[in-house]
């Protein structure tokens, strides 16, 4: 494989994906990729399997059809491979899912000490330099409670880079903040698209999607409905479904 084929490789792959919880059908053939360094923004209506397809990315929950292949890694019944996969793939969920007993900087350091023996200087370094980069230096003694929404999800995203992600995957990391704290938080997301992470963002805020996403994705009913350049989507939707969900948000 010449170097080139291998940037073109999609980092994420899936194909004919389908999900099902008892009789209900919630993914329906999923057809979705993700180049290296894409930006892409998933919206669409709520129940519509956005949060179930991202979790499938990273095995949170597990597809029954079809094939999805995370780094060259398929996402099968091996446990190694899950264990590969979420090794590259971070993840930022609407309740920022902090550990509430332990310290803003515990919770930064406790997945590189205990899952990649990562030794404790070294991980406090590492901690202490991305709270710095997500502006929450100075609260790095602090616990969770003591913090704003908007600062809690900053410290969540920290800590998902601490594992040094390949991927990043966003399930609606701002549509839990009180309006005021939203854009502190899309403007770390926003730098870290700048430096050229993969990054999967579910997502309603389409100020965002303008300014970072190279792809919108929307989703209706289990279906990729339609996909395009956020200029495209935004000015030109094609699917009356995109038109009406379009409209109720913007
Ligand atoms: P979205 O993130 O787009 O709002 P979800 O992926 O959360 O949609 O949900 C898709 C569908 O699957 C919805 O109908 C939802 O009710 C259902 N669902 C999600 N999680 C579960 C679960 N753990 N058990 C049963 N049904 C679920
Ligand atoms: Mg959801």
């Amino acid at each position: 494989m010449t170097p080139d084929t291998e940037t073109a490789a999609p980092v994420i792959d899936l194909r004919g994906v389908s999900k099902w919880y008892g009789a209900t059908q919630v993914l329906k053939g999923i057809d979705f990729s993700v180049a290296r360094g894409e930006r892409v923004v998933v919206c669409g209506p709520s129940g519509s399997g956005k949060s179930t397809m991202i979790r499938c990315i990273n095995r949170l929950e597990e597809h029954r059809d079809g094939r999805i292949i995370v780094n060259g890694v398929e996402l099968d019944h091996s446990t190694k491979n899950v264990d590969l996969v979420r090794r590259d793939v971070g993840m930022v969920f609407q309740q920022f899912n902090l550990f509430p007993h332990l310290t803003v900087l515990q919770n930064l350091m406790i997945a590189p000490v205990k899952i990649r023996k990562i030794p404790k200087p070294e991980a406090e370094a590492t901690a202490r330099e991305l709270l710095a980069r997500v502006r929450i230096a100075e609260h790095a003694d602090k616990y969770p409670s003591q913090l704003s929404g908007g600062q809690q999800q900053r410290v969540a995203i920290a800590r998902a880079l601490c594992m040094k992600p390949k991927i990043m995957l966003f399930d609606e990391p701002t549509s839990a903040l009180d309006p005021e704290m939203v854009q502190e938080v899309l403007d770390v997301m926003v730098s870290l698209a700048r430096e050229g992470m993969t990054m999967v963002c579910v997502t309603h805020e389409m100020g965002f999607a303008r300014t970072v996403a190279d792809r919108v994705v929307f989703m209706d009913a289990g279906l990729i409905v339609e996909e395009g350049l956020p200029q495209e989507f935004f000015s030109n939707p094609k699917h009356q479904r995109t038109r009406a969900f379009l409209k109720q948000i913007m």
